[in-house]
């Protein structure tokens, strides 16, 4: 069995969708089983009509579903067959029915709580699971619908919800290779339930998530993550085009660039296929025939000191200095403690005897933090920086990689750079302004030469 796991921009429309069941049917042997986010951008479009919902805007969001209801059903009815039709037309007539009552019903209380949430985000997944599978026996290919809500049990943490493993993994194991004997299996991502039946969600980006419980627990031979990029590339191409497609890449790395941005994995995926070591693959559903990149458990070994450069954008520097801080405890522990009640996460650190620099990108309580900070310190701010990463498991085994990042950026002002805490990442933080040339530098420097079994 292997677990095949499509994005929503593969499954956007009746074409797309053709091309997901080409895909499929050329993998038909290994017993897949399909994973499939909600078709586009029908989450977002979800959460906007609760949104419309909460602010009063009857006609509005009436609108809103009727435009989601036409698009699925306009898609929908392409890659049908004729037989098909009037069972779909009942089955969306239901859905919709039920959402409509569901938006109505937040509409009256005027409040959107995590639970209602995940019952509405969830018809994006349901919807396009049910399309998929019916366009696969369209398309020749005998496919059976599972409702994934039967399958992947979670906590209650709505719209974060995590996984409770040794039951989702025994229905899994009860449910999933039975059926994928049979047929293909087509289920959605992100969506599971609590144990007692309620609908939630395994948060934004959730179905790479569970293509990696799903593979985990039915022990499939390999994962894949079927994308409309190439792979894992060596800089990230909204930054830099040019890049090289990395074809093996160690979870940790993977891990670590997912962390820093890469768009390409949602970080937490790696961890269930990693604990039973099943291989990912990244495939591109646009070029099926491009290798792609293979996320391995062990380190890959490679010529090059690093794999990849990530970067995160809308960073903000807070330097932090207090005489005060000389020769003194506690000093370090006061800070932290004004970000923890602030809910507000720090990325990269660095500190000297009387100074404190750190960063941090969500700002929504800055002012305050920053309010509270100069009670024992003085506080300035820079916004507008960038963390620009290397990665790479090689970083700590190569001699003078520091000194190639200082080479390759000297013309340019490096406001911060952390090694080590992470042994497989080189940080630095540059101005925002400056992220575009401290890539094309940083990659100039570090791919001159390609290994050619890691690289492409
Ligand atoms: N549809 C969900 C989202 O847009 C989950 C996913 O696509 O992975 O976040």
């Amino acid at each position: 069995m292997i677990v095949m796991k499509f994005g929503g921009s593969s499954v956007e429309s009746a074409q797309a969708i053709e091309r997901v069941a080409g895909i499929v049917k050329a993998r038909a042997d290994r017993n897949p089983v399909v994973v499939v986010s909600a078709m586009g951008k029908t989450t977002n479009k979800l959460l906007a009509i609760a949104n419309t919902a909460i602010a009063g805007k009857r006609d509005e969001y009436i609108r809103q579903i009727h435009d989601l209801r036409d698009f699925h059903s306009r898609e929908a009815r392409q890659v049908t067959p004729l037989a098909h039709r009037a069972e779909l037309d009942r089955w969306l007539d239901e859905h919709f029915e039920e959402l409509t009552e569901l938006v109505k019903g937040i509409a009256v209380i005027g409040e959107l709580t995590p639970r209602s949430i995940d019952a509405i985000s969830s018809y994006g997944e349901r919807l396009s699971s049910y399309i998929v599978a019916l366009a696969f026996g369209y398309f020749g290919l005998p496919a059976v619908h599972l409702d994934a809500r039967k399958v992947i049990v979670t906590d209650r943490r709505h719209t974060q919800a995590a996984p409770i493993y040794p039951e989702t993994y025994s229905r899994l194991d009860a449910v999933v290779p039975a059926l994928a004997a049979e047929k293909v299996v087509v289920m959605g991502g992100f969506i599971g339930s609590t144990e007692d039946g309620v609908t939630s969600t395994l948060g934004r980006g959730g179905s790479d998530f569970t293509a990696s419980i799903v593979g985990a627990g039915i022990h499939a031979e390999e994962i894949q993550i079927w994308t409309d990029v190439d792979g894992m590339l060596t800089a990230d191409p909204t930054i830099l085009t040019g890049g090289h497609r990395v074809k093996t890449i160690s979870f940790a790395e993977a891990a670590e660039l997912a962390y820093f941005g890469a768009k390409v994995l949602h970080p937490a995926t790696v961890i269930p296929a990693v604990e039973r070591n099943i291989p990912v693959l990244i495939l591109n559903s646009r070029r099926p025939d491009v290798p792609g990149t293979l996320i391995v458990s062990q380190a890959v070994p490679c010529k090059n000191a690093v794999k990849s450069i990530a970067c995160k954008r809308k960073i903000t520097l807070v330097n932090i200095h207090s005489s005060r801080m000389f020769m003194a405890h506690g000093f370090l522990r006061r800070i932290f403690e004004v970000f923890d009640r602030y809910e507000t996460s720090v990325d990269m650190i660095a500190t000297s005897e009387v100074s404190v620099s750190l960063t941090i990108d969500n700002t929504t309580h800055l002012a305050r933090i920053a309010e509270e900070l100069n009670e024992f310190s003085q506080v300035s701010t820079e916004p507008e920086q960038a963390i620009v990463c290397l990665v790479g498991e090689n970083i700590r085994y190569t001699p003078g990689v520091a000194a190639m990042v200082f080479n390759a950026l000297r013309e340019l002002n490096i406001r911060m750079i952390s090694q080590g805490a992470s042994l497989l990442n080189l940080s630095v933080i540059v101005a925002e302004k400056d992220l575009r040339s401290a890539v094309e530098a940083l990659h100039t420097e570090f791919f001159r030469e390609l290994d050619p079994e890691v690289f492409e």
